[in-house]
Formats: C-alpha cells, sequence, structure tokens
C-alpha cells in the first residue's frame, strides 16, 4: 500500500516492566490479547459481569455502523455501582481525598458519598428532574462535582459537564444544545489565587437565554458572592439539608444515557458526545484496572478536570467501580509554588499519576529542581493522555518524576471512544518512549490509506512498517452512541470517510515490532513537495532541541512546494535567542529527521494558542500564517495569545 503519511522518527530505546512490578500486576499474561481476539465479545461480558445488574444482560452486543448496543436488556444503575456496592462492604474506606487550592484537605469515604449523592439526587427530583432529563454541572473541582455527575445517575438523569473555565457563551451553548432542565454550579472556585465567579458567569448565560432551563442549584465554595432571591435560585446547602439519605438507583437500561460531553474543540465547533451506561462503565471499569494496575489501597492521582473525558472515566466512573480512592486537586500547578503536584503527591502518598503531555512540557520547562525537593516514593505508576508524548518528554517523566522505577501508560482514546483504546499494559508491555504501543485487549485498529486499502496488519511480529488513518475495526463497549440530536454529523464525521468503519481522524504509523506511534490529527499534516509529514514528529524533533521548551508546527501555502513549513517554537527561559540559534534549531531537524522536514520559517513566541485542555490549535496557527480570519475560537483558554501572534506574524511578514 502506498504510505499516506511519512513516519520519519526512529526512536529504538526500551522499557520492558520490572520483574517484580510483573509479579504483582493485574495483568501480567500476554495471552489475554489472544484471548480477547479470540472472542472479544466474551471478553466484554466477562468485564461486565464483574459490575452489578439489577436484570442480566442477554445478547453481548449489536451493531450496524454506526449505530452499537451492548449488553443488551441489561438493567443496571451506574451510582449503584460506583458507590453503593462499596459502601456496603466497606463505608470507612476513603473515595475521594481533595486538597483545595487554598490547602484545605477532605477525606470523603464510601458511605459519605452514598448519604450526599443521594440528598442530592432526592433534591434534583424535588425540582422535577426525572429520569431522562439532562441536567448541567458547572462547578469547581470540588467533591462535589462527582458527587453531582453520581447523583444525575443515581436517579437516571443524564450530565453534561461544562469545564468551569467556559465563557457564558459557552455555558448557554452546550446548556441549550443539551436542553437542560438544572444548572448545578457554585459562588464559584480557586485558580491561581484568584476566585472564579462561576455564579456570575451562570447568571449571565441564564440571562442570555436558556429556555429550558428550570432551576440553578448553587454551592458555597469560594464565599461572599450572593445567590438571587426567588424560586429560581437554589443554596445547595439549604436544598439538600431536608432531604433523606435514602434515595433508590433507578434501574437503567444498559443503553439508557448516562451523559452528554462536548469535544475539546481543537479541530473546530464542540460534538456533544453521547455515551450510555452499561458499555460505558464496563469498558472504564476493565481499563482502569488493567491499564492502571488498580490496586485496593493505590491513591489514583489523575489531574485533569472532570469537565473533559478523562475526568468523567479516570476520576469518576472507573476508579470509583473498582472501589478505587481518587485524590482530586481545584486549583493551577503553580499555586502558590511550581512544585504543587509534587507536594500534592508527597502530602497525599499518591501512587498512580495521570497527566497530559503539556503538562509535562511545562514542568520540564520550569526544571527538575521542583520535583527533586519532594517526596515522590510513593508513585508506582505513570500515565499520560491528550496528545502524543514525545519521545524526551517521556524520558523526563520516566526519570524525574518516576525515578526510573514506574512503568509509564501513554494512553491514546478520545472523547468518544470513551475509555483507553491503545495502550501498554503496564505487566506486560515493553514500552519505547513516544509508543502508545498496542490496542487494548479487545480492540482492532487498522491502519488505512486515503483509499482505504489495507489493513495492515498490527500485533506483534507484524513485518510490516506503514503509516495512515487509525480506524478501529470492531465495535467496542464504551464507543459514543452518537452526537447529541445530529445523527448527520455523528455519520459525516466519523464513518463516511471509510463505510461503516470509526475513522478517528488521527494518523497513525507502525513499526517493525507492531508498535503504534500517533501522529496527530490528520487535518495537521502536512504535504510539502509530496511527502506527508505529520507535525507532531516535526514538534518532536524541535523540543528535541537543547533550547526548545515548546513547539508547533503547521504546513502554509507554498507556490513550489505545496506547503511549506512554519514552527512557533518557545525557548527556555534561560536562553536567549540569536539567529546562529535559530539556523542551529533549524538545522537540528534536519538531522533529526532529514532535510524535507527542515522549516522554512521559525517564529520565536511567548505563547501557544491552546484549548482550556492544554491542546495546541494548529487550525488558528493555520489561519494566522495563511492571513485568514481566525475559525472559532470559542474554546481557547486564552484569546489574547493568538491576537499578539497575529499581529507579531503579520509584522514580520510586512
Ligand atoms: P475535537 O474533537 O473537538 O477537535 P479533541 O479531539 O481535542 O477535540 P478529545 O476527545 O479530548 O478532544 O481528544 C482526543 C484526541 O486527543 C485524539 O483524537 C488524539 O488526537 C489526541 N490524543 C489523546 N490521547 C493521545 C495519546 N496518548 N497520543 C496521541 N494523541 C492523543
Ligand atoms: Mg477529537
Amino acid at each position: 500500500m502506498s504510505q499516506p503519511i511519512e513516519n520519519l522518527l526512529h526512536e529504538n530505546r526500551n522499557f520492558p516492566p520490572a520483574a517484580d512490578f510483573v509479579a504483582q500486576a493485574n495483568a501480567s499474561d500476554p495471552a489475554i490479547y489472544a484471548e480477547a481476539d479470540a472472542d472479544y465479545e466474551a471478553w466484554w461480558a466477562k468485564w461486565a459481569r464483574e459490575l452489578h445488574w439489577f436484570e442480566p444482560f442477554g445478547a453481548v452486543c449489536e451493531f450496524e455502523a454506526p449505530n452499537a448496543k451492548w449488553f443488551l436488556g441489561g438493567k443496571l444503575n451506574a451510582a449503584y455501582n460506583c458507590i453503593d456496592r462499596h459502601a456496603e462492604a466497606n463505608p470507612d474506606k476513603v473515595a475521594i481525598i481533595w486538597e483545595g487550592e487554598p490547602g484545605d484537605v477532605r477525606h470523603v469515604t464510601y458511605g459519605e458519598l452514598k448519604d450526599e449523592v443521594s440528598r442530592l439526587g432526592n433534591a434534583l427530583k424535588q425540582l422535577g428532574v426525572q429520569k431522562g432529563d439532562r441536567v448541567c454541572i458547572y462547578l469547581p473541582m470540588v467533591p462535589e462535582l462527582p458527587m453531582a455527575m453520581l447523583a444525575c445517575a443515581r436517579i437516571g438523569a443524564a450530565h453534561t459537564v461544562v469545564f468551569g473555565g467556559f465563557s457564558a457563551e459557552s455555558l448557554q451553548e452546550r446548556t441549550n444544545d443539551a436542553e437542560a432542565k438544572v444548572i448545578i454550579t457554585a459562588d464559584g472556585g480557586w485558580r491561581r489565587g484568584k476566585v472564579v465567579p462561576l455564579l456570575q458567569i451562570t447568571e449571565e448565560a441564564v440571562s442570555k437565554g436558556c429556555p429550558t432551563v428550570q432551576s440553578v442549584v448553587v454551592l458555597n465554595r469560594a464565599g461572599d458572592y450572593p445567590i438571587p432571591t426567588g424560586s429560581f435560585y437554589h443554596a445547595w446547602s439549604e436544598l439538600v439539608a431536608s432531604q433523606a439519605t435514602d434515595c433508590p438507583c433507578e434501574p437503567m437500561d444498559s443503553e439508557d444515557m448516562l451523559f452528554i460531553l462536548y469535544t475539546s474543540g481543537s479541530t473546530g465547533k464542540p460534538k456533544g458526545i453521547v455515551h450510555t451506561t452499561g458499555g460505558y462503565l464496563t469498558q472504564t471499569y476493565a481499563t482502569t484496572k488493567l491499564t492502571f494496575d488498580l490496586k485496593p489501597d493505590d491513591i489514583f492521582f489523575c489531574t485533569a478536570d472532570c469537565g473533559w473525558v478523562t475526568g468523567h472515566s479516570y476520576i469518576t466512573y472507573g476508579p470509583l467501580a473498582n472501589g478505587g480512592t481518587v485524590l482530586m486537586y481545584e486549583g493551577a500547578p503553580d499555586t502558590p509554588n511550581k512544585d504543587r503536584f509534587w507536594r500534592l503527591i508527597e502530602r497525599h502518598k499518591a501512587t498512580i499519576l495521570y497527566t497530559a503531555p503539556t503538562a509535562i512540557r511545562t514542568f520540564m520547562k520550569w526544571g527538575e529542581h521542583f520535583p527533586a525537593d519532594c517526596d515522590l516514593s510513593s508513585l508506582r505508576l505513570l500515565g499520560s493522555v491528550g496528545e502524543p508524548i514525545n519521545p524526551e518528554a517521556w524520558v523526563w517523566y520516566h526519570e524525574h518524576i518516576g525515578h526510573g522505577k514506574c512503568p509509564i501508560v501513554d494512553t491514546w482514546w478520545q472523547t468518544e471512544t470513551g475509555a483507553h483504546m491503545v495502550t501498554p499494559l503496564p505487566g506486560i508491555t515493553a514500552n519505547k518512549p513516544g509508543s502508545a504501543t498496542h490496542p487494548f485487549p479487545g480492540i482492532a485498529i487498522s491502519i488505512l490509506d486515503e483509499q482505504g486499502e489495507g489493513p495492515v496488519v498490527t500485533g506483534p511480529g507484524s513485518e510490516t512498517t506503514a503509516s495512515g488513518f487509525l480506524v478501529i475495526d470492531r465495535p467496542w463497549p464504551s464507543m459514543t452512541r452518537g452526537i447529541y440530536n445530529d445523527p448527520e454529523r455523528f455519520q459525516a464525521t466519523y464513518w463516511s470517510k471509510f463505510p461503516g468503519k470509526y475513522f478517528a481522524g488521527d494518523g497513525v504509523a507502525v513499526d517493525d515490532d507492531g508498535f503504534l506511534w500517533l501522529l496527530g490529527r490528520v487535518d495537521d499534516i502536512m504535504l510539502v513537495a509530496g511527502h506527508n509529514i505529520s507535525t507532531m514528529e516535526v514538534e518532536s524533533a524541535l523540543v528535541d532541541h537543547h533550547a526548545v521548551a515548546e513547539a508547533a508546527v503547521i504546513g502554509r501555502t507554498h507556490d513550489l512546494k505545496g506547503q511549506a513549513i512554519a514552527a512557533f517554537v518557545i525557548l527556555k527561559s534561560e536562553v536567549t535567542e540569536t539567529p546562529a540559534l535559530v539556523d542551529e534549531i533549524r538545522r537540528h531537524v534536519a538531522e533529526k529527521i532529514g532535510p524535507i522536514a527542515r522549516p522554512d520559517d521559525m517564529y520565536l513566541c511567548g505563547e501557544l494558542p491552546k484549548t482550556r485542555s492544554g491542546k495546541i490549535m494548529r487550525r488558528l496557527l493555520r489561519d494566522i500564517a495563511e492571513g485568514r480570519a481566525l475559525g472559532d475560537t470559542t474554546t481557547l483558554a486564552d484569546p489574547s495569545v493568538v491576537a499578539t501572534l497575529k499581529l507579531q506574524y503579520e509584522e514580520k511578514e510586512g
């Protein structure tokens, strides 16, 4: 087959799991891959049966693209699985350890979680929320956020969590798209020493028009902003005070909606991704257990916000379905100091850390003395998610955070996939830095070319080296059931490029050993003089240079070559910018991956445009470089960054 995307980076360092890790691992027998492949329905059904079902399911899977159903006819409740069964067995076990940005700490046991969630569930019912309704949650990272999610699940309402950094317009847009009956918010939350005024923003959204919203519940977190009087706004504390702690779990059909979540918007307008109950819970449960090797005494620190899918699957549903203990943090990683995450790990003895490459590169930029000054000896496993992790960041993470003894799981998945799809298993996989390695057992991936040809066989022992579009072959339990109220967009976005197959939007390569290398989004792939080059590979080579802290690469239109490579580069703070250094960095890329990848333009800048979840928005850089009006900017973390870049760019180009 042809090579739709060149695969230029070569990385051959190898990190097999340590014998003592293997000896205690939840998964250590490579035979599970073959077992799951031989009968993937049986594999997932076995996991599903580890959950509690009020009524057992019949058929395991029914699939006619793009529609899947899993665990047909089964009845269960996500809150029952995440709370009640553990509260009965072990009421005093801590479910959530939480630290606020100002330093306040709370421990919530499974017994307390059950009472709080039940009270809130009853309160929502009192406000008229019924099974099948939607509730919008707009809260800071406090224990009440997962509690609100679980209260919805308990009474059969679907939640849609809106990240607390979003504006009134974004909140309004998501609330209206989801047709939410209630908004749950707080007076505010702490971020970098300041209060983010969530209630004020909610009032703004409501005054702009949220016709489906009948009430707003307001948690008192940050202080003094008064709750408006009248029957529309309700203080959380008053509302729950009078409620009983008995709130039966609604038996939900396996295919009843659990939540809607809007994607992070790296590539365009966010999509309202729908997940249902049985399949989603099964796969988040199984992946938490195997990928993170979660044990009863682990303290699992996932740094994502519950406003993103990572916080849904790996703060709330996966770990709690396993009866685990999660560590949650409210605020910024540099408040009061740049060692905050390491102090959190030290103080609460976290054993597993799950964070994003953008955060790791920021920590590298800040310097290794911050983690070095803290006791990180409790850590035993590290995870990465959100973007491809470049090998330099992987090795830094391994050395300076994991002290060489913690396996790293680089997990590829999406809001749409609900749970891990490509990831190492820490007791089985010998890692190569920068590779997400292999599909999770039971998952089948193809790499197709533009014509939909392939499939390239992936898996240990494959001799083919190829790259192309990442396509998921068989249905999987936690796959999205669609875009809320927009079946056409669902079909067009994911199921039309290769009819009947799920196209993820990402590029991927496979090496001689069958390891998968994610190449970023295919819309970001550049066509330079007839070669398809992934922006991720050039960025990875750039940050490999000792002077470079961060880089974003795009292709801009070029008369002769089709596209020319433009690199936006942030230098490390101690480095001085000189023309010689710029030349040297460009040469470094050419040496690392070949002359074809040498950036034509290099712009040194102070910041890159990122989504609020920390992903680089290359489409906006393309708009800047090609002098176009900027596309959708509502998911941008800091709009001033693109405005400044645009000005600088235009000045430079005249
Ligand atoms: P939108 O779909 O609205 O543009 P988004 O794709 O950023 O937003 P998410 O669902 O949060 O929204 O992100 C999923 C994407 O993140 C994947 O498609 C992939 O591009 C990237 N990604 C996630 N984890 C990894 C990983 N481990 N390696 C490489 N890429 C990853
Ligand atoms: Mg996406």
